[in-house]
């Protein structure tokens, strides 16, 4: 059963990695509307919730080990979903253990240092799950789509010329690296949108007063550069795709498929750092024993010495007479 569930998020996430030192053409290799052959949306629900459970079994598991972080990067054009993604994919995670960061246009402050400064901040604690909604890759999208934007980061002289990106793309990686070696996973999701799909989305945020408040004036001017942005995240894409921190493009046309995709993606990540319960020592076993022992004296006239160990013996036993009747009856 956990084998099977294993295969089945392998099989659904491996068409949506980029593969390390692939060249990408969003348009031409990622469909915005794919959806996996065996997954159906009668089952999204469930697929979903399955999903959630895991994530929610293995953050306890980060978070007692204390050893490993992991570091979620959403991109996406406005309405792809980045919002809802983590709302429904995160729900049901103690909040403690996950951090959302949302990154928009920087601040003076920020603008006064080097550009990842702002993004070293909030970078997730071991035992944390940390989420970039956007990320340090705005610094080769945005910035890269409007040069005004690269302007007024007050770049020493020298260090704008045309190699700025293919720079940009080496110090990212070099990042990456470095937290990866360190103990932090990093996962990278763009969600992949297509024109026409944001064009009903923008639509529905003008019809519904109750989502006029998401739709900025400048969401509409920013689609006159989908094409540029399509270059700069086949750029992105391309050059960032690492061992270390793997890019996945999820389809982003069906919410729910996306979901589950988002879902599964950090599933396997988690798999893959495999976070243990610390087990305790020969000393602190023999502690642990005295407390019981202790509290056990404790116990008031007439009360069992420990209630809770009842309740094991009897839970242990009720299995064993099932599985006595269940064999009995084969
Ligand atoms: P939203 O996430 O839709 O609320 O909008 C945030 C806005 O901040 C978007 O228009 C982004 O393009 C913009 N933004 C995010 N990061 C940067 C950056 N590093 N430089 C300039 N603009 C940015
Ligand atoms: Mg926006």
């Amino acid at each position: 059963m956990v084998q099977d569930r294993a295969k089945l998020v392998a099989e659904l996430i491996e068409p949506l990695r980029v593969k390390p030192g692939t060249k990408v053409t969003l348009g031409k290799d990622f469909d915005p509307g794919y959806k996996a052959r065996f997954v159906h949306k009668k089952d999204g629900t469930e697929l979903l919730q399955a999903g959630v459970s895991l994530l929610c079994e293995y953050q306890d598991k980060l978070a007692a080990q204390d050893t490993w972080g992991m570091l979620v990067c959403l991109q996406a054009l406005d309405a792809a979903g980045k919002d809802g993604t983590i709302r429904h994919v995160m729900s049901g995670v103690n909040p403690q253990g996950v951090h959302v960061s949302s990154f928009k246009v920087p601040s003076s402050e920020e603008l006064d240092h080097d550009y990842l400064w702002r993004y070293a901040q909030r970078l997730p604690a071991r035992g944390d799950i940390g989420i970039f909604n956007r990320s340090h890759y705005e610094e080769v999208l945005v910035v890269r789509v409007h040069p005004d934007v690269l302007d007024r980061q007050k770049l020493p002289p020298g260090t704008k010329g045309k190699d700025i990106w293919a720079r940009r793309y080496r110090e990212i990686n070099d990042w990456e690296r470095f937290l990866a070696e360190n103990g932090f996973k990093i996962v990278k999701l763009f969600l992949n949108l297509s024109k026409e799909e944001q064009r009903i989305r923008f639509l529905k945020r003008v019809d519904l007063p109750d989502k006029n408040w998401k739709l900025s004036p400048n969401d509409a001017k920013e689609r006159a550069f989908w094409d540029d942005y399509q270059v700069a995240f086949s750029e992105m894409l391309t050059h960032t795709s690492t061992e270390w921190a793997p890019w996945y493009v999820i389809p982003a046309d069906r919410k729910w498929f996306a979901r589950i995709c988002v879902s599964a993606i950090l599933a396997h990540t988690l798999a893959d750092i495999d976070p243990q319960y610390p087990t305790v020592d020969a000393a602190k076993l023999k502690d642990l024993t005295d407390v019981k022992a202790l509290l056990e004296g404790e116990a008031p006239a007439g009360a069992s010495p420990d209630p809770f160990e009842d309740e094991l013996v009897a839970q242990a036993s009720e299995t064993q007479t099932r599985t006595d009747n269940k064999r009995h009856h084969s």
